[in-house]
């Protein structure tokens, strides 16, 4: 059928469709659907694939040529075994690199905590300052802004394109103005929008002069090893670009092997400058004596190396692509030409990001909901849960089925057309 922009539908055309497109979903909406959308998390037989790590380690030999004990107290920052691996991941060294619990999130929330109660390298604490902002790629990670509002942090969000974050706008902020201690970064593959930020905008970041000394850049990689598919994105490595700019302590990288092995039981990783590690150390030392190094042995034994997690994430992507596949393909079909939409096409990640008509996404959301399909509510990926624009869905392909996709993104395209539909005729 030939598509004809929504633009250019006669006020006739458009009730004609909309009336036949509310019949499609009466039908949906009779079939009782019970899907979600909504998470980013692995399928059960993602998970599966991570069996042997149960069984890797079941007795005290399997631990007993590890020194210092693995059983015991100490290695308040990693095995080094399990440094070594994930400093091979993120291309740092091993001496930049803290290896944490089960979540990076706690991670970055506890970075946040500590530069609030204590400064950043002998900085002012930020709970002494007047006010603290932090800048917000949007739409972005909303944990992220939820550790901003935790901690009373003023969120400023900053668009976004298909390179990355607007550097105009990141340098404007982050140079004249001192208040502003952080930004948020999920640079490859990001939550939501899949994209992977250019070696100019890494550079960029390298470059900044911040007006603050203790402005960090929270670069949260944790889709660094998600590829779907062969042909894959490369990120900069920030560290050595801060470094070549003389500015090696301005960012803090975060990772984790939620989506590798476990979420919830994986390991969890930061790495930074030397001096970033010490004075972040001053603090650690009071809070814990040790994380759970079996858990990290365990992950060790199970990937041996850089190349085991590789060959690991190539069988999720066996998985992951049909379905996000199943998803962009979906897009295209339903939606494309009819200037109502647009999306992303990631090459990793977890996520796929939908844009819909200004002042729709709550109405897609509610449309979806009531034919039994749940998203990621909206605005969730702006700061303050504010999407002003009402505009923007985020879509989690991991969980469901490929067939339970097929229906809902079919579903999906149906009510962002009758979105559409219903604001064009007002
Ligand atoms: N960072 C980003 C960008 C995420 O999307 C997620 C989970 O969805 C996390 C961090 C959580 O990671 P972890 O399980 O290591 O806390």
């Amino acid at each position: 059928m030939e598509k004809i922009s929504f633009k250019n539908l006669s006020r006739d055309e458009a009730l004609n469709l909309k009336a036949a497109l509310e019949k499609e979903y009466a039908d949906y909406v009779a079939q009782g659907l019970k899907l979600d959308m909504s998470r980013g998390k692995p399928a059960p037989n993602q998970l599966d694939m991570s069996e042997d790590l149960f069984t890797v380690l079941s007795k005290n030999s399997d631990v007993a040529d590890v020194s210092p004990d693995v059983r015991n107290y100490g290695g308040m920052d990693g095995i080094p075994e399990m440094k070594a691996l994930f400093a091979e991941m993120l291309g740092v060294k091993t001496t930049e690199v803290v290896v944490g619990g089960n979540a990076s999130l706690t991670m970055m929330f506890d970075m946040v905590s500590r530069s609030v109660t204590h400064g950043v390298m002998g900085s002012t604490p930020w709970c002494k300052l007047p006010e603290v902002k932090f800048l917000c790629p949007v739409p972005g990670y909303d944990r992220h802004c939820g550790i901003c509002e935790c901690f009373g942090i003023k969120m400023i969000p900053i668009a976004m394109d298909e390179n990355g974050p607007d550097m105009a706008e990141v340098k404007k902020y982050v140079e004249n103005d001192a208040s502003v201690k952080g930004i948020w970064c999920v640079p490859k593959y990001s939550n939501p929008s899949g994209i992977t930020y250019s070696d100019d905008v890494v550079r960029a970041f390298a470059a900044l002069n911040p007006a603050a000394e203790d402005f960090r850049i929270f670069w949260d990689n944790a889709y660094c090893v998600h590829d779907l598919y062969d042909e894959s994105d490369k990120l900069l490595n920030i560290l050595d670009e801060c470094r070549k700019a003389g500015k090696e302590d301005m960012c803090y990288i975060f990772a984790s092997t939620s989506k590798i092995t476990f979420p919830g039981a994986g390991v969890a990783v930061m790495a930074m400058s030397e001096a970033n590690i010490a004075s972040n150390k001053k603090v650690l030392t009071y809070q814990m004596i040790g994380p759970d190094k079996i858990n990290q042995l365990r992950h060790v034994r199970y990937f041996k190396n850089l190349d085991g997690i590789k060959a690991h994430m190539k069988k999720h992507a066996a998985i992951m692509a049909p379905k996000f596949d199943m998803v962009v393909d979906t897009l295209d079909a339903e939606l494309s030409g009819l200037d109502i939409a647009k999306w992303t096409k990631p090459n990793g990640g977890y996520f796929i990001s939908l844009d819909v008509v200004v002042g729709s996404a709550k109405r897609v959301h509610k449309l979806m909901a009531e034919a039994g399909v749940v998203m990621t509510g909206c605005g969730a990926t702006f700061p303050y849960s504010n999407d002003p624009e009402d505009a923007n869905l985020r879509i989690a392909p991991s969980y469901p089925t490929v067939e339970e996709l097929a229906i809902a993104s079919k579903l999906l395209c149906l009510c962002v057309k009758l979105a559409a539909l219903e604001n064009i005729l007002g």
